[in-house]
């Protein structure tokens, strides 16, 4: 019987670890198909308090994982496909195993949206289509390339781009950004960036092997279609909550972010059950807001368990 279960090794997971192992909670963490969360597919982290020339994503999560196991967080690689939550004891089953736990803090985050065109799935990967411009920019050097979307995911996207590519071209479905103000500016005033307002992404085309030659996308004004020659397309049109797994058994909103009890961001209407960052948060979604969350479900469970 574990005194406390984090499923998820994000930004929220981690600081729930650092927490409760400091509190002799000896948490066992497990860690889902993204090690390290979103932030290890961004580059550059520049709004985490305490960096002032900015930290590298991946290097910064490395970092507060081995600030995790310091303090003695255990961590095992396990996917939880349904829970049993309403009991005193928490039941989590994977694949192969099942765990008990006492009390549970689910910080499994969110992941990228797709788009559902023809063409998306067969060439996602290797073939030209990705949703981390981090990890697969490098791949397309002196290429041209297409990012999707019109938020600061987008832009950021787009921006690391312009280090390998030819030529970027934003493809947005409206005629002004979502992005923050600096994001946008500097993505607009980026002379490799092109944007495409007003249009919608109906086909990603292939070449004869397969491998993406372009995009074919639709004008929402004037309902024209017109094709786009690329190499690479980046989908950054926000993300999923990963809360499939629970059932029904944590009330979510109609896009399947959690929702807590009234008066509080992590506690919900379950004793014993916590959540944070971006599974329960589609309003702030930052590094240091899932960060904020991982910390006060630490601090109810520390405070729970004191009090059975
Ligand atoms: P987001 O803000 O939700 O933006 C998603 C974008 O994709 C929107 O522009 C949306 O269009 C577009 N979109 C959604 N569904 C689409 C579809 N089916 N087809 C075409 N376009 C579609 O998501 P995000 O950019 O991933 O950002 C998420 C959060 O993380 C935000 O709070 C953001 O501030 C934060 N973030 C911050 C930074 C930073 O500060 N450096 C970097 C990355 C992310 P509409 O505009 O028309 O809705």
């Amino acid at each position: 019987m574990e005194n406390v279960i984090i499923l998820g090794t994000g930004c929220a997971g981690l600081t729930a670890a650092i927490y409760t192992a400091r509190a002799n909670l000896n948490p066992l963490v497990l860690e889902g198909s993204q090690p390290g969360g979103q932030l290890t597919t961004t580059s550059e982290v520049e709004n985490f308090p305490g960096f002032p020339e900015g930290v590298d994503g991946f290097m910064l999560m490395d970092s507060v994982r081995k600030q995790a196991q310091r303090f003695g967080t255990r961590f095992e690689s396990d996917l939880i496909e349904s829970v049993e939550l309403s009991g005193d004891v928490k039941i989590l089953k994977s694949k192969n195993k099942t765990y008990e736990t006492k009390s549970l803090i689910v910080a499994t985050g969110a992941s990228p949206r797709l788009l559902g065109i023809p063409g998306e799935k067969e060439m996602f990967g290797g073939k030209g289509v990705t949703t981390c411009a981090t990890c697969d920019g490098a791949f397309y050097r002196n290429m041209d390339v297409v990012v999707i979307g019109g938020g600061d995911s987008a832009c950021e996207e787009a921006l690391f781009l312009t280090r390998f590519c030819s030529k970027v071209t934003l493809i947005h479905r409206r005629e002004e950004l979502r992005a923050s103000k600096i994001m946008a500016e500097r993505t607009l005033k980026n002379e490799k960036i092109e944007p495409c307002w007003n249009s919608v992404p109906e086909e990603v085309l292939a070449d004869e092997d397969g491998k993406c030659r372009g995009i074919r996308v639709k004008n929402t004004q004037t309902g024209e279609t017109s094709e786009i020659a690329c190499k690479g397309v980046f989908i950054a049109i926000g993300h999923i909550p990963n809360t499939a797994f629970l059932g029904e058994s944590i009330p979510t909103d109609e896009l399947g972010y959690l929702v807590p009890e009234t008066n509080s961001q992590v506690r919900t209407g379950t004793p014993g059950v916590y959540v944070a960052g971006d599974c329960a948060d589609h309003v702030y979604r930052q590094a240091i807001t899932a960060a904020g969350m991982g910390c006060q479900a630490a601090i109810e469970v520390e405070r729970w368990l004191a009090e059975q």
